[in-house]
């Protein structure tokens, strides 16, 4: 079992100043690779005779350092050569379609620098390690850091500086084997359909509830947590706007930037600790054995609410801030990630996550299998028009999302789908997918409508209004 682990490092201020240095030069020896990269396919370009003549793919670097840039000396070695090292990883991961070119490396933002064995080693201590850095050249000595569980030493370590905090990151292979999902999967479809529907819980995530489980139970941050998050949030964008007008590479400029990382750190702190929260609640339940969550597409994440006219056809507000809460942003991280933290907590305790299609959700009654818009008479509640049966419509939806993850697995429709992890491919359809969502007709209709002349804007309207009529569905929720 390959586990990950970040722990909270400890650097003095002068092990600080070593470590940002090895950081500096280990960045400007892979976008020093990057650029050699780039010139020579610009010659490949531009000359035909220079045509297939490309910089080897290698992890040379003694090119890079000249008189001029004498300063990569003071670095250990093994700090340059694992900067080159690093880039080559990069580029046979675009070789293989994994992801895009290499490219430079921002001196802004999170920062970081990995260290192979020769550069640290972890010395047993009373029950935990001394983390030891350095060589016998360049000695740093031993930095503090805070293993909140037991590791074992492993053969590499990243050291990352994110928003004035330094981390600790490395991962480990040990000798547990976790289960196959497949078999899991086989184990749970010989289950019987009362039984598996007993032991499955469904998961709704949402805008007003971001998690409803159908076994009732709801996962939300608190409202002390949020109105820190929006309080942060205000400041944080006063403190952009000042970021702005400070002359650039200046102190004052790198204040305000300090500020500002500091003021989303909170935000990353609770969103993180509520993912790992939920995520060990939803998996330690001994009831639990299968978790299903709905597929979310670009559309769920976003919808907002649909216009609103007054009897007057003047444009009234339509609560879409009131009802979003939570910034759309952290929303959709939590969704997603916490979705993610489940997978991996399951696995290892033997139980399964799956996916299953979203559509109609919340608008099928989880008792008669209705489907109707009108079904979902507000945004909480539920009442279905064939039946009566009447829920709270998260409640309902998450139901309904349960009964779909029993049929799959009872069928044998689980096949674990290998993750394509094209990440050009995934920007270009996101982009396709976010254009198209973004602007429905009633939306379009009104930013144009605000744009012209009152006696052109009602006509557009009315032409926009007959399109909304036209095709309700495509504002209706799914
Ligand atoms: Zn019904």
């Amino acid at each position: 079992m390959l586990t990950g682990y970040r722990f909270r490092l400890y650097p003095t201020r002068a092990q600080a100043a070593i470590l940002l240095r090895w950081i500096g030069c280990q960045r400007f020896i892979y976008n020093a690779k990057v650029g050699e990269d780039r010139y020579f396919r610009t010659f490949a370009r531009k000359a035909l005779q220079h045509a297939g003549m490309f910089a080897p793919v290698d992890g040379t670097y003694a090119q890079f350092i000249t008189d001029e840039t004498a300063w990569l000396r003071e670095v250990p070695a093994q700090v340059l050569r694992n900067g080159a090292a690093s880039w080559v990883t990069a580029y046979s991961r675009f070789f293989k379609k994994l992801g895009g070119r290499p490219k430079l490396k921002r001196k802004s933002g999170q920062q970081s620098v990995w260290l192979t064995a020769e550069l640290f080693r972890f010395e047993p201590a009373e029950g935990s390690y001394r983390f030891m850095v350095g060589t016998k050249k360049c000695p740093v000595g031993e930095i503090a850091y805070n293993a909140h569980r037991p590791h074992t030493p492993p053969a590499s370590v990243r050291i990352t500086l994110e928003a004035e905090r330094w981390y600790l990151s490395f991962s480990t292979e040990d000798a547990t084997i976790l289960p196959d999902p497949q078999e899991t999967a086989d184990w749970l479809a010989d289950f019987g359909h009362a039984e598996l529907t007993e032991r499955a819980v469904g998961i709704d995530r949402g805008v007003a509830v971001p998690f409803m489980c159908s076994d009732g139970a709801r996962y939300d941050l608190d409202d002390i947590q949020k109105a820190r998050v929006a309080k942060k949030q205000a400041a944080a964008r006063r403190w952009k706007k000042k970021l702005a007008r400070r002359a650039k590479g200046g102190q004052n400029r790198r204040k305000a930037a300090r500020r500002i990382a500091a003021l989303h750190r909170y935000e990353t702190d609770v969103r993180r600790d509520f993912e790992h929260q939920t995520s060990h609640r939803i998996i330690a339940d001994p009831r639990t054995l299968l978790i299903v969550f709905e597929a979310l597409g670009v559309q769920r994440m976003t919808r907002r609410p649909k216009a609103k006219q007054d009897a007057n056809g003047r444009w009234v507000r339509n609560g879409a801030c009131a009802k979003a809460g939570l910034n759309r942003s952290i929303l959709g991280a939590m969704w997603s990630r916490t979705k993610d933290c489940c997978a991996y907590k399951a696995q290892r305790a033997g139980k399964l996550v799956i996916d299953v299609p979203a559509h109609h959700t919340s608008q099928e009654c989880s008792r008669c299998g209705y489907i109707h818009p009108e079904n979902r008479m507000s945004q909480s509640a539920f009442l279905c028009q064939r039946c009566g049966h009447a829920e709270n419509a998260d409640s309902n939806a998450a139901t309904n999302i349960r009964n779909r993850g029993v049929a799959r697995i009872r069928s044998g429709g689980y096949r674990e789908t290998e993750k394509k992890r094209i990440r050009r491919m995934r920007k270009k359809q996101q982009q396709v997918g976010g254009g198209s969502s973004e602007h429905t007709s009633v939306e379009t209709m009104v930013s144009r409508a605000a744009g012209n002349g009152p006696a052109l804007g009602s006509e557009k309207q009315k032409g926009g209004l007959a399109r909304a009529a036209e095709t309700p569905t495509s504002t209706t929720e799914g």
